[in-house]
């Protein structure tokens, strides 16, 4: 291959900066191989990777993300709804990709007995690593503050006395918990979201990407059900599964007794689904994973 034709082939794919590390790595990784699109790193330290197809994975800090995305450097990109919105820079979201849900709290010590924004007295010492989200949210609130940035572990900071609130990132709580905080407020409520820089034409293999991924996270919380119902109990089969469309009716060879009915439905509600249908007497009941769903 000439060297131009090298240079071109570059030029065409379609740069996505995904996570290097941390906690949204692995499930980024797991998304894009159920989508068809493996990541396939030479090593752990790649920088870079093919994810077959047009498109390339360029691995950086979650944090930087934003930045690379709204520069340019990267068509698309995959982090934190936190970091993109502390970044302060024009994107906008293509997906909700639903794992690494948190919140961005306000939190106090345990022990001060301040547990709202109107208890707080005086100019607080805020200790945070989104100094901009929380300058927004005191400004907001007509309230002054005194912001003291880090780079991690916030919610060390009241202990050490550098601070007496913090704002912090929080899952399950239990952080916060056991430096003897607790939460005062919520600054925003986030996620993992593949972004794009804001007021750009999407390339065709970007949009197809966002439909591939979407599909993926839409047949996760479903299963496919088939079972032979009885005829006669259709109008009461209806009602258990509603589908996506009401369940598909196939007839059965039997003589008319049975119909075969399929059906999506909702993993978190299966094993009620099958209770009910065998109720109405079904049998050879069926249930598999959905790999994509596009209604
Ligand atoms: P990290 O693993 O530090 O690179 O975190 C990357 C992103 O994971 C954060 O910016 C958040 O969007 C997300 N995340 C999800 N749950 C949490 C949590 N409990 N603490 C910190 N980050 C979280």
């Amino acid at each position: 291959m000439s060297a131009t034709l090298v240079r071109d082939k570059a030029a065409e794919m379609l740069k996505i900066a995904l996570p290097n590390k941390g906690r949204l790595a692995e499930d980024i990784r797991a998304l894009f191989g159920e989508a068809g699109l493996p990541v396939n790193a030479v090593n752990e330290r790649s920088l870079s990777a093919s994810l077959g197809g047009e498109f390339e994975a360029i691995f950086v800090r979650a944090q930087d993300i934003p930045e690379f995305v709204a520069d340019n450097a990267a068509e698309a990109g995959i982090t934190g709804w936190d970091l993109a919105s502390e970044s302060g820079r024009s994107l906008e979201m293509l997906l909700d990709l639903e794992f690494g849900r948190c919140r961005l709290v306000l939190a106090a010590r345990e022990e001060s007995g301040v547990r709202a924004l109107d208890q707080i007295q005086g100019v607080p010492r805020v200790a945070t690593c989104f100094p901009k989200l929380t300058k927004r949210f005191f400004n907001d609130a007509k309230r002054q503050v005194e912001i003291v940035p880090v780079s991690g572990a916030a919610e060390i900071a009241p202990r050490l006395g550098i601070a007496e609130l913090v704002v912090d990132l929080t899952s399950t709580g239990s952080t916060l918990r056991v430096n003897g905080l607790v939460e005062i407020a919520t600054l925003l409520e986030s996620s993992a979201r593949l972004i794009s820089r804001s007021g750009t034409q999407l390339r065709r293999e970007l949009r197809e990407l966002v439909d591939a991924l979407a599909s993926v996270l839409r047949a996760r919380g479903r299963r496919y059900l088939m079972a032979n119902v009885p005829r006669q109990s259709l109008d009461e089969v209806r009602k258990v599964l509603p589908g996506l469309n009401g369940p598909t009716v196939v007839d059965v060879l039997d003589g008319g007794r049975f119909v075969a009915v399929h059906a999506v439905v909702d993993s978190s509600s299966i094993y009620r689904t099958i209770a009910a249908l065998k109720s109405l007497g079904a049998e050879g009941i069926l249930v598999t994973k959905i790999e994509r769903l596009m209604p």
